[in-house]
Protein backbone atom coordinates (compact mmCIF):
# COMPACT_ATOMS: atom_id res chain seq x y z
CA UNK A 1 0.00 0.00 0.00
CA UNK A 2 1.81 3.52 -1.03
CA UNK A 3 -0.16 6.10 1.26
CA UNK A 4 0.94 9.99 0.93
CA UNK A 5 2.47 10.52 4.30
CA UNK A 6 -1.41 12.98 4.76
CA UNK A 7 -2.89 10.27 4.88
CA UNK A 8 -0.71 8.33 6.67
CA UNK A 9 -0.09 10.61 9.54
CA UNK A 10 -4.30 10.70 9.80
CA UNK A 11 -4.74 7.27 9.78
CA UNK A 12 -2.27 7.19 12.34
CA UNK A 13 -3.76 9.23 14.85
CA UNK A 14 -7.35 8.50 14.06
CA UNK A 15 -6.26 4.59 14.81
CA UNK A 16 -4.41 5.82 18.16
CA UNK A 17 -7.47 7.69 18.72
CA UNK A 18 -10.18 4.91 18.38
CA UNK A 19 -7.64 2.74 20.32
CA UNK A 20 -7.18 6.04 23.35
CA UNK A 21 -11.04 6.80 23.47
CA UNK A 22 -11.43 2.52 24.22
CA UNK A 23 -8.94 2.58 26.54
CA UNK A 24 -10.11 5.57 28.45
CA UNK A 25 -13.63 4.19 27.87
CA UNK A 26 -12.65 0.61 29.36
CA UNK A 27 -10.65 2.56 32.08
CA UNK A 28 -13.63 4.35 33.05
CA UNK A 29 -16.37 1.55 33.07
CA UNK A 30 -14.27 -0.96 35.11
CA UNK A 31 -13.20 1.70 37.59
CA UNK A 32 -16.48 3.08 38.75
CA UNK A 33 -18.27 -0.21 37.87
CA UNK A 34 -16.00 -1.27 40.72
CA UNK A 35 -16.72 1.61 43.14
CA UNK A 36 -20.64 1.56 42.31
CA UNK A 37 -20.58 -2.14 43.25
CA UNK A 38 -18.46 -1.63 46.72
CA UNK A 39 -21.26 1.50 47.75
CA UNK A 40 -23.91 -0.73 46.68
CA UNK A 41 -22.88 -3.17 49.06
CA UNK A 42 -21.62 -0.88 51.54
CA UNK A 43 -25.25 0.34 51.40
CA UNK A 44 -27.71 -2.91 52.27
CA UNK A 45 -25.01 -3.75 54.84
CA UNK A 46 -25.19 -0.38 56.59
CA UNK A 47 -28.85 -0.24 56.18
CA UNK A 48 -28.96 -3.76 58.02
CA UNK A 49 -27.08 -2.61 60.87
CA UNK A 50 -28.98 0.88 61.02
CA UNK A 51 -32.47 -1.03 61.44
CA UNK A 52 -30.58 -3.44 63.69
CA UNK A 53 -30.08 -0.45 66.17
CA UNK A 54 -33.19 0.83 65.79
CA UNK A 55 -35.62 -2.52 66.37
CA UNK A 56 -33.50 -3.04 69.70
CA UNK A 57 -35.19 -1.63 72.31
CA UNK A 58 -32.97 -1.21 76.27
CA UNK A 59 -35.54 -3.71 77.32
CA UNK A 60 -34.87 -6.46 74.43
CA UNK A 61 -38.06 -5.63 73.18
CA UNK A 62 -38.01 -5.83 69.26
CA UNK A 63 -39.82 -2.49 67.86
CA UNK A 64 -40.11 -1.91 64.00
CA UNK A 65 -43.03 1.09 64.16
CA UNK A 66 -39.57 3.53 62.92
CA UNK A 67 -37.97 1.44 60.58
CA UNK A 68 -38.23 2.61 56.75
CA UNK A 69 -38.92 -0.66 54.80
CA UNK A 70 -37.37 0.73 51.60
CA UNK A 71 -34.95 2.96 51.90
CA UNK A 72 -32.18 3.99 49.55
CA UNK A 73 -32.66 1.40 47.20
CA UNK A 74 -32.62 -1.13 49.62
CA UNK A 75 -35.66 -3.79 50.71
CA UNK A 76 -35.62 -4.30 54.43
CA UNK A 77 -37.51 -7.25 56.10
CA UNK A 78 -37.79 -9.14 59.48
CA UNK A 79 -37.80 -12.63 59.74
CA UNK A 80 -39.09 -14.70 62.84
CA UNK A 81 -36.37 -18.25 63.48
CA UNK A 82 -38.57 -20.13 61.79
CA UNK A 83 -38.05 -17.95 58.31
CA UNK A 84 -41.52 -16.52 58.62
CA UNK A 85 -41.52 -12.38 56.95
CA UNK A 86 -42.65 -10.58 60.46
CA UNK A 87 -42.45 -6.78 58.10
CA UNK A 88 -41.25 -5.42 55.55
CA UNK A 89 -41.28 -6.03 51.65
CA UNK A 90 -39.02 -8.67 49.81
CA UNK A 91 -38.82 -8.18 45.94
CA UNK A 92 -40.91 -10.78 44.13
CA UNK A 93 -38.49 -12.37 42.11
CA UNK A 94 -36.03 -13.61 44.79
CA UNK A 95 -36.52 -16.77 45.90
CA UNK A 96 -36.06 -17.76 49.80
CA UNK A 97 -32.51 -18.14 50.96
CA UNK A 98 -31.29 -19.61 54.22
CA UNK A 99 -30.35 -17.07 56.33
CA UNK A 100 -26.35 -16.54 57.13
CA UNK A 101 -25.40 -13.97 59.79
CA UNK A 102 -23.25 -10.94 59.02
CA UNK A 103 -22.32 -12.29 54.98
CA UNK A 104 -23.37 -10.54 51.81
CA UNK A 105 -24.93 -13.35 49.49
CA UNK A 106 -25.49 -12.77 45.74
CA UNK A 107 -27.98 -14.33 44.53
CA UNK A 108 -29.65 -14.57 41.09
CA UNK A 109 -32.89 -13.24 40.11
CA UNK A 110 -35.37 -13.77 37.28
CA UNK A 111 -33.61 -10.53 35.51
CA UNK A 112 -30.91 -9.51 37.04
CA UNK A 113 -29.18 -10.42 40.94
CA UNK A 114 -29.32 -9.12 43.97
CA UNK A 115 -27.08 -8.62 46.88
CA UNK A 116 -28.87 -10.26 50.32
CA UNK A 117 -27.45 -9.04 53.88
CA UNK A 118 -28.30 -10.58 57.19
CA UNK A 119 -28.20 -9.29 60.86
CA UNK A 120 -29.67 -11.75 63.74
CA UNK A 121 -31.47 -10.25 67.12
CA UNK A 122 -32.70 -12.13 70.06
CA UNK A 123 -35.90 -10.68 71.10
CA UNK A 124 -37.36 -10.35 74.88
CA UNK A 125 -38.00 -14.42 74.52
CA UNK A 126 -34.76 -15.05 73.66
CA UNK A 127 -35.66 -16.12 69.70
CA UNK A 128 -33.93 -15.20 67.00
CA UNK A 129 -35.04 -12.57 64.79
CA UNK A 130 -33.73 -12.26 61.32
CA UNK A 131 -33.50 -9.02 59.56
CA UNK A 132 -32.55 -8.87 55.73
CA UNK A 133 -31.55 -6.43 53.30
CA UNK A 134 -31.83 -6.90 49.90
CA UNK A 135 -30.16 -4.84 47.24
CA UNK A 136 -29.83 -4.65 43.35
CA UNK A 137 -26.58 -5.64 42.35
CA UNK A 138 -24.89 -3.52 40.54
CA UNK A 139 -26.06 -3.59 36.59
CA UNK A 140 -22.69 -2.02 34.41
CA UNK A 141 -25.16 -3.18 31.19
CA UNK A 142 -27.88 -0.90 32.46
CA UNK A 143 -25.50 1.67 33.01
CA UNK A 144 -24.08 1.11 29.63
CA UNK A 145 -27.53 1.11 27.70
CA UNK A 146 -28.04 4.41 29.65
CA UNK A 147 -25.02 6.17 27.78
CA UNK A 148 -25.52 4.07 24.67
CA UNK A 149 -26.59 7.40 22.82
CA UNK A 150 -22.95 9.14 23.89
CA UNK A 151 -21.67 5.89 22.66
CA UNK A 152 -22.85 6.18 19.11
CA UNK A 153 -23.32 9.33 18.60
CA UNK A 154 -20.66 11.47 20.71
CA UNK A 155 -17.66 9.52 20.14
CA UNK A 156 -18.00 8.71 16.33
CA UNK A 157 -18.70 12.51 15.95
CA UNK A 158 -15.52 13.37 18.28
CA UNK A 159 -13.69 11.26 15.86
CA UNK A 160 -14.75 12.52 12.53
CA UNK A 161 -14.34 15.92 13.88
CA UNK A 162 -10.62 15.17 15.14
CA UNK A 163 -10.20 13.13 12.29
CA UNK A 164 -11.59 16.38 9.19
CA UNK A 165 -9.62 18.94 11.59
CA UNK A 166 -6.40 16.83 11.80
CA UNK A 167 -6.44 16.82 7.99
CA UNK A 168 -7.06 19.81 7.42
CA UNK A 169 -4.09 21.16 9.66
CA UNK A 170 -1.84 18.55 8.07
CA UNK A 171 -2.56 19.39 4.54
CA UNK A 172 -2.68 22.91 5.50
CA UNK A 173 0.60 22.25 6.79
CA UNK A 174 1.83 19.89 3.89
CA UNK A 175 0.56 23.01 1.28
CA UNK A 176 3.96 24.22 1.33
CA UNK A 177 5.47 20.74 -0.03
CA UNK A 178 2.64 20.48 -2.57
CA UNK A 179 4.38 24.09 -3.73
CA UNK A 180 8.07 22.55 -3.77
CA UNK A 181 6.25 19.81 -5.64
CA UNK A 182 4.83 21.99 -8.32
CA UNK A 183 7.89 24.04 -8.57
CA UNK A 184 10.43 21.61 -9.04
CA UNK A 185 8.28 19.85 -11.57
CA UNK A 186 7.63 23.06 -13.28
CA UNK A 187 11.16 23.78 -13.53
CA UNK A 188 11.89 20.00 -14.74
CA UNK A 189 9.01 19.91 -17.65
CA UNK A 190 9.61 23.85 -18.74
CA UNK A 191 13.75 24.04 -18.24
CA UNK A 192 12.73 27.38 -16.33
CA UNK A 193 15.15 28.03 -13.98
CA UNK A 194 13.50 31.21 -12.87
CA UNK A 195 11.11 29.23 -10.75
CA UNK A 196 10.76 29.79 -7.10
CA UNK A 197 8.66 28.35 -4.40
CA UNK A 198 8.60 31.88 -2.57
CA UNK A 199 7.42 30.92 0.84
CA UNK A 200 8.76 33.78 2.64
CA UNK A 201 9.77 34.37 5.86
CA UNK A 202 8.95 31.38 8.08
CA UNK A 203 10.56 28.96 11.15
CA UNK A 204 9.26 26.01 10.35
CA UNK A 205 11.05 23.03 8.49
CA UNK A 206 9.36 23.19 5.49
CA UNK A 207 9.87 27.27 5.11
CA UNK A 208 13.70 26.31 5.65
CA UNK A 209 13.83 23.40 3.10
CA UNK A 210 11.85 26.23 0.65
CA UNK A 211 14.16 28.64 0.87
CA UNK A 212 17.08 26.33 0.66
CA UNK A 213 15.52 24.74 -2.22
CA UNK A 214 15.59 28.91 -3.64
CA UNK A 215 18.99 29.39 -2.46
CA UNK A 216 19.95 26.67 -5.08
CA UNK A 217 18.03 27.61 -7.49
CA UNK A 218 19.46 30.78 -7.74
CA UNK A 219 22.78 29.04 -7.14
CA UNK A 220 22.04 26.69 -10.06
CA UNK A 221 19.82 29.61 -12.42
CA UNK A 222 23.73 31.87 -11.84
CA UNK A 223 25.73 28.82 -12.95
CA UNK A 224 23.70 28.03 -15.82
CA UNK A 225 24.06 31.93 -17.01
CA UNK A 226 27.55 31.89 -16.32
CA UNK A 227 28.20 28.38 -18.48
CA UNK A 228 25.82 29.92 -21.10
CA UNK A 229 27.54 32.55 -21.31
CA UNK A 230 30.88 31.11 -20.74
CA UNK A 231 30.10 28.90 -23.99
CA UNK A 232 29.00 31.82 -26.23
CA UNK A 233 31.79 33.67 -25.33
CA UNK A 234 34.27 31.13 -26.14
CA UNK A 235 32.65 30.68 -29.68
CA UNK A 236 32.63 34.21 -30.12
CA UNK A 237 36.62 34.62 -29.08
CA UNK A 238 37.44 31.81 -31.52
CA UNK A 239 35.11 33.08 -34.06
CA UNK A 240 37.33 36.32 -34.57
CA UNK A 241 40.47 34.99 -35.20
CA UNK A 242 39.01 32.30 -37.88
CA UNK A 243 37.49 35.07 -39.45
CA UNK A 244 40.39 37.34 -39.68
CA UNK A 245 42.79 33.90 -41.18
CA UNK A 246 40.32 33.07 -43.42
CA UNK A 247 39.95 36.70 -44.91
CA UNK A 248 43.41 37.11 -44.97
CA UNK A 249 44.33 33.71 -46.29
CA UNK A 250 41.68 33.87 -49.16
CA UNK A 251 43.88 37.68 -49.63
CA UNK A 252 47.23 36.38 -50.10
CA UNK A 253 45.86 33.22 -52.17
CA UNK A 254 44.67 36.25 -54.84
CA UNK A 255 47.58 38.14 -53.92
CA UNK A 256 50.43 35.58 -53.74
CA UNK A 257 53.39 38.69 -54.17
CA UNK A 258 52.14 40.63 -51.35
CA UNK A 259 51.35 37.57 -49.52
CA UNK A 260 53.94 38.70 -46.48
CA UNK A 261 51.55 41.04 -44.17
CA UNK A 262 48.69 38.73 -44.51
CA UNK A 263 50.59 35.64 -43.16
CA UNK A 264 52.27 37.72 -40.44
CA UNK A 265 48.34 38.07 -39.41
CA UNK A 266 47.47 34.63 -39.75
CA UNK A 267 50.29 33.57 -37.08
CA UNK A 268 49.26 36.22 -34.94
CA UNK A 269 45.78 35.31 -35.18
CA UNK A 270 46.79 31.26 -35.11
CA UNK A 271 49.27 32.29 -32.03
CA UNK A 272 46.36 34.20 -29.60
CA UNK A 273 43.75 31.32 -30.89
CA UNK A 274 46.26 28.13 -29.60
CA UNK A 275 46.79 29.91 -26.46
CA UNK A 276 43.03 31.01 -26.02
CA UNK A 277 42.10 27.01 -26.53
CA UNK A 278 45.25 25.94 -23.88
CA UNK A 279 43.43 28.59 -21.79
CA UNK A 280 39.71 27.23 -22.09
CA UNK A 281 41.61 23.42 -21.99
CA UNK A 282 42.75 24.68 -18.84
CA UNK A 283 39.57 25.84 -17.38
CA UNK A 284 37.80 22.63 -18.01
CA UNK A 285 40.25 20.50 -16.44
CA UNK A 286 39.83 22.76 -13.20
CA UNK A 287 35.88 22.75 -13.90
CA UNK A 288 36.00 19.03 -14.11
CA UNK A 289 38.51 18.54 -10.96
CA UNK A 290 41.04 16.63 -12.91
CA UNK A 291 43.76 19.70 -12.63
CA UNK A 292 46.83 17.93 -10.79
CA UNK A 293 48.53 20.37 -8.59
CA UNK A 294 51.88 18.75 -7.76
CA UNK A 295 53.19 20.40 -4.68
CA UNK A 296 56.96 21.36 -4.05
CA UNK A 297 58.99 23.79 -1.92
CA UNK A 298 59.27 26.84 -3.83
CA UNK A 299 60.98 29.84 -2.99
CA UNK A 300 58.79 32.54 -3.78
CA UNK A 301 61.09 35.63 -4.14
CA UNK A 302 63.20 33.44 -6.76
CA UNK A 303 60.41 32.88 -8.80
CA UNK A 304 59.01 36.41 -8.59
CA UNK A 305 62.81 37.22 -9.60
CA UNK A 306 62.77 34.78 -12.79
CA UNK A 307 59.55 35.74 -13.80
CA UNK A 308 59.83 39.23 -13.48
CA UNK A 309 62.80 39.11 -15.41
CA UNK A 310 61.22 37.27 -18.44
CA UNK A 311 58.88 40.24 -18.63
CA UNK A 312 61.25 42.73 -18.72
CA UNK A 313 61.86 43.40 -22.54
CA UNK A 314 58.34 43.77 -23.04
CA UNK A 315 58.23 45.99 -20.40
CA UNK A 316 60.90 47.98 -21.92
CA UNK A 317 59.11 48.29 -24.65
CA UNK A 318 56.95 50.57 -23.12
CA UNK A 319 59.57 52.55 -20.85
CA UNK A 320 58.53 50.75 -17.72
CA UNK A 321 60.68 49.01 -15.34
CA UNK A 322 59.91 46.11 -12.89
CA UNK A 323 61.42 46.59 -9.57
CA UNK A 324 61.45 43.49 -7.04
CA UNK A 325 61.47 43.62 -3.27
CA UNK A 326 61.83 40.13 -2.22
CA UNK A 327 62.02 38.34 1.30
CA UNK A 328 64.70 35.73 1.46
CA UNK A 329 63.82 31.69 1.89
CA UNK A 330 59.91 32.72 1.52
CA UNK A 331 59.40 28.71 0.80
CA UNK A 332 55.60 27.46 0.60
CA UNK A 333 54.88 23.91 -0.63
CA UNK A 334 53.02 24.80 -3.69
CA UNK A 335 52.78 23.84 -7.73
CA UNK A 336 55.67 25.80 -9.09
CA UNK A 337 54.28 25.55 -12.71
CA UNK A 338 50.80 26.92 -11.63
CA UNK A 339 52.68 30.12 -9.15
CA UNK A 340 54.43 31.01 -12.36
CA UNK A 341 51.37 31.37 -14.59
CA UNK A 342 49.84 33.26 -11.84
CA UNK A 343 53.13 35.41 -11.70
CA UNK A 344 53.42 35.56 -15.80
CA UNK A 345 49.22 36.95 -15.82
CA UNK A 346 49.79 39.75 -12.93
CA UNK A 347 52.57 40.89 -13.94
CA UNK A 348 51.94 40.50 -17.80
CA UNK A 349 48.53 42.39 -16.95
CA UNK A 350 50.73 45.12 -14.74
CA UNK A 351 52.57 45.61 -18.34
CA UNK A 352 49.47 45.56 -20.52
CA UNK A 353 47.68 48.41 -18.47
CA UNK A 354 50.50 49.82 -16.90
CA UNK A 355 51.42 53.57 -17.70
CA UNK A 356 53.95 54.29 -20.41
CA UNK A 357 57.19 54.85 -18.53
CA UNK A 358 55.66 53.90 -15.95
CA UNK A 359 57.24 51.85 -12.72
CA UNK A 360 55.97 47.71 -11.21
CA UNK A 361 56.74 47.08 -8.02
CA UNK A 362 56.28 43.50 -7.02
CA UNK A 363 56.90 42.66 -3.10
CA UNK A 364 57.23 39.50 -0.98
CA UNK A 365 56.22 39.41 2.72
CA UNK A 366 55.34 37.09 5.31
CA UNK A 367 51.95 37.82 6.93
CA UNK A 368 50.20 35.91 9.86
CA UNK A 369 51.05 31.92 8.13
CA UNK A 370 50.71 33.59 4.66
CA UNK A 371 53.41 34.27 2.00
CA UNK A 372 51.89 37.56 0.63
CA UNK A 373 53.25 38.88 -3.14
CA UNK A 374 51.70 42.19 -4.02
CA UNK A 375 52.17 42.95 -8.29
CA UNK A 376 51.64 47.12 -8.00
CA UNK A 377 51.62 49.09 -11.30
CA UNK A 378 50.95 53.14 -11.84
CA UNK A 379 48.85 52.51 -14.89
CA UNK A 380 45.06 52.77 -15.70
CA UNK A 381 43.52 50.85 -12.79
CA UNK A 382 40.04 49.38 -12.95
CA UNK A 383 36.81 51.14 -12.49
CA UNK A 384 34.65 50.43 -9.03
CA UNK A 385 31.86 49.19 -11.20
CA UNK A 386 34.29 46.67 -13.00
CA UNK A 387 36.09 45.56 -9.78
CA UNK A 388 33.86 43.06 -8.25
CA UNK A 389 34.19 41.59 -12.35
CA UNK A 390 37.42 41.04 -13.30
CA UNK A 391 37.71 37.97 -12.13
CA UNK A 392 34.83 36.28 -14.20
CA UNK A 393 35.85 34.26 -17.05
CA UNK A 394 35.94 36.00 -20.56
CA UNK A 395 35.30 39.69 -18.34
CA UNK A 396 37.49 42.81 -19.99
CA UNK A 397 37.06 46.22 -18.18
CA UNK A 398 39.24 47.61 -21.48
CA UNK A 399 38.55 45.78 -24.00
CA UNK A 400 40.20 48.21 -26.23
CA UNK A 401 43.46 47.17 -24.60
CA UNK A 402 43.30 43.61 -23.31
CA UNK A 403 41.95 42.55 -26.42
CA UNK A 404 45.20 42.98 -28.11
CA UNK A 405 46.94 40.99 -25.51
CA UNK A 406 44.68 38.82 -23.63
CA UNK A 407 41.65 36.59 -23.70
CA UNK A 408 39.72 37.48 -20.28
CA UNK A 409 41.08 34.45 -18.61
CA UNK A 410 43.86 35.03 -17.34
CA UNK A 411 42.47 36.69 -13.58
CA UNK A 412 39.71 33.56 -13.52
CA UNK A 413 42.45 31.19 -14.05
CA UNK A 414 45.02 33.10 -11.32
CA UNK A 415 41.53 32.77 -8.77
CA UNK A 416 41.59 29.17 -9.44
CA UNK A 417 44.93 27.94 -8.95
CA UNK A 418 45.18 30.07 -5.79
CA UNK A 419 42.07 28.54 -4.59
CA UNK A 420 43.55 25.03 -5.35
CA UNK A 421 46.55 26.11 -3.54
CA UNK A 422 44.09 27.13 -0.36
CA UNK A 423 45.16 30.93 -0.71
CA UNK A 424 43.19 34.30 -1.55
CA UNK A 425 43.67 36.56 -3.94
CA UNK A 426 42.42 40.57 -3.81
CA UNK A 427 42.46 43.11 -6.02
CA UNK A 428 42.81 47.33 -5.03
CA UNK A 429 42.50 49.84 -7.83
CA UNK A 430 41.72 53.38 -8.59
CA UNK A 431 40.88 54.52 -11.89
CA UNK A 432 44.03 56.48 -13.33
CA UNK A 433 46.00 55.87 -10.47
CA UNK A 434 47.04 52.16 -10.90
CA UNK A 435 45.98 48.54 -8.90
CA UNK A 436 47.71 46.40 -6.81
CA UNK A 437 47.15 42.94 -6.98
CA UNK A 438 47.76 40.81 -3.60
CA UNK A 439 47.95 36.94 -3.80
CA UNK A 440 48.05 35.01 -0.62
CA UNK A 441 49.34 31.25 -0.25
CA UNK A 442 49.59 29.77 3.03
CA UNK A 443 53.17 28.55 4.04
CA UNK A 444 52.32 25.21 5.12
P1 LIG B 1 43.01 39.85 -20.06
O1 LIG B 1 43.48 38.70 -20.79
O2 LIG B 1 41.99 40.67 -20.75
O3 LIG B 1 44.07 40.64 -19.39
P2 LIG B 1 42.45 39.05 -17.36
O4 LIG B 1 41.52 38.04 -16.83
O5 LIG B 1 43.88 38.86 -17.05
O6 LIG B 1 42.18 39.16 -18.89
O7 LIG B 1 41.98 40.44 -16.79
C1 LIG B 1 40.61 40.79 -16.86
C2 LIG B 1 40.44 42.27 -16.97
O8 LIG B 1 40.85 42.89 -15.77
C3 LIG B 1 41.29 42.88 -18.03
O9 LIG B 1 40.66 42.83 -19.28
C4 LIG B 1 41.46 44.31 -17.54
O10 LIG B 1 40.36 45.07 -17.94
C5 LIG B 1 41.44 44.18 -16.03
N1 LIG B 1 42.79 44.19 -15.46
C6 LIG B 1 43.54 43.13 -15.09
N2 LIG B 1 44.73 43.51 -14.56
C7 LIG B 1 44.73 44.87 -14.58
C8 LIG B 1 45.66 45.88 -14.18
N3 LIG B 1 46.84 45.58 -13.64
N4 LIG B 1 45.30 47.16 -14.37
C9 LIG B 1 44.13 47.48 -14.90
N5 LIG B 1 43.20 46.60 -15.31
C10 LIG B 1 43.49 45.29 -15.16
Amino acid sequence: MNLSVRRSIVLWYTVWMIVLIAIVFILIFSGSGYVMERRTKASVIETVNEAVDTITGDDGHIDYDDIDFRSGGVYLALFDSEGFRIAGMMPDDISYRPFSEGSLQTVPGRNKSWYIYDSCVPDAAGNRIWVRGVINSYDMSAMLSSIQWVIILVIPLLVALAVSGGYLIVRRSFRPIDRLIDTASGIAAGDDLKKRIGLGEGNGEIYRAASAFDMMMDRIEESFRKEKQFTSDASHELRTPISVIMAEAGYAKEHPDNAGKSLDVIISQAGRMSSLVSELLYIARADKGTLKIEKEDVDIGELVVMTAETMSDRAAERGISIECETLPDLVVPADRDMIIRVLINLISNAVTYGRDDGHILIKTEKEGGYAVISVKDDGIGIGEEHLGRIWDRFYQADSSRSSEHGTGLGLSIVKEIVRLHDGFVAVESREGEGSVFTVRLPLS
